[in-house]
């Protein structure tokens, strides 16, 4: 099959869009699609300049999608002023996964000459996934932990970097099964904090200033195709999956979803819009009169912003002694 915008052989073919491209054109509509995204989202503000540039972290796993976004990011802005970028990788502390996707970060950090940082659960919190995941004292998956641990890593040391910004690579098929797991779980609380965390343009979240705001510009984009623009421009990627890995019932959603874009393609798009609409909605029934979440307040314990007296994380420590 040809391309449908010049003679090459087509590699890939959206059945969502009809589109068959050739691999020159497909990675310039991955690119286009991310930098579109970034537009949208106003991520670059007015205020930046030479002068006063932006800090932007990413989450840099040394998995396709962090690696796609970074890449993608730093051909965007490698000669612009206004966008300095660091990587931030996180060791989990999971023997024979973490060290051989560290590799993956170090050599595109390198390639790319970016800053690249690294920050472990055991320096920060005492603890190594491996250890977590025998003791389990709450009784839930592995995932549970990490996923409370991580975002408190990326959220205090993007704040430490100065950062403007923290990106991280979710793709569509991630962002489309989030969604759809809030929706059935009736979640809507959840759906007011994806909001204004990190979907929709950062002029129309609700300023927290307890947070550094996150985007997830690698949105619009399919799994398939990230994995695809990885492999077409050779980057250094950890293609293994982490032995922990237990997400069973986000495992239930993306076989659902396969299954409905196979028949009705489009259907992550539509989900995700729809859901970003809803969710800028519900949003605003959690603000005060000031436009800020009325929820929110310090942990006693280390003063993070949260909807509890404690947070999650300081109460997971505290279970796991
Ligand atoms: Fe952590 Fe789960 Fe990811 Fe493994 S799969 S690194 S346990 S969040």
């Amino acid at each position: 099959m040809e391309c449908n915008r010049c003679d090459a052989e087509a590699v890939m073919h959206a059945a969502y869009s009809g589109a068959h491209l050739c691999a020159d054109h497909f990675r310039e509509s991955v690119e286009k699609r991310v930098r579109r995204r970034v537009r949208r989202d106003d991520l670059v503000p007015r205020e930046a300049t030479p002068e006063n540039p932006q800090t932007w972290v990413i989450g840099l796993s040394g998995g396709k999608d962090s690696v796609v976004l970074t890449r993608i990011l730093h051909e965007t802005f490698a000669e612009d002023p206004r966008i300095e970028l660091i990587g931030l990788t996180i060791h989990e502390g999971i023997e024979g996964y973490r060290d051989a996707s560290l590799e993956a970060c170090v050599e595109l950090a390198a390639d790319l000459g970016i800053r690249h940082e690294v920050v472990s659960y055991e320096a920060e919190f005492g603890v190594r996934m491996d250890d977590v995941v025998e003791d389990d004292p709450e009784n839930m998956a592995a995932c549970a932990y990490c996923g409370v641990f991580r975002r408190d890593v990326l959220s205090r040391y993007a704040a430490e970097f100065g950062a403007d910004l923290l990106l991280t690579g979710h793709n569509l098929d991630d962002e489309a099964q989030t969604a759809l797991m809030n929706f059935l779980e009736g979640d809507v609380a959840q759906m007011a904090k994806h909001f204004d965390a990190s979907l929709g343009p950062l002029s129309e979240r609700r300023d927290q200033e307890a947070f550094v705001p996150r985007a997830k510009p690698l949105r619009d984009v399919p799994e398939k195709e990230v994995a695809l623009y990885a492999h077409l421009e050779e980057l250094p990627v950890h293609m293994a999956e982490c032995p922990h890995s237990s997400e069973a019932y986000r495992g239930e959603i993306q076989q659902l979803l396969y299954g409905l874009e196979e028949n009705h393609p489009g259907t992550r798009h539509s989900i995700l819009s729809g859901y970003e609409e809803l969710a800028s909605i519900v949003a605003q029934r959690y603000e005060d009169d000031d436009g800020e979440r009325a929820d929110l307040r310090e942990c006693v314990e280390c003063g993070a912003t949260t909807t509890r007296d404690r947070c999650r994380k300081c109460s997971l420590l505290a279970s796991l002694g």
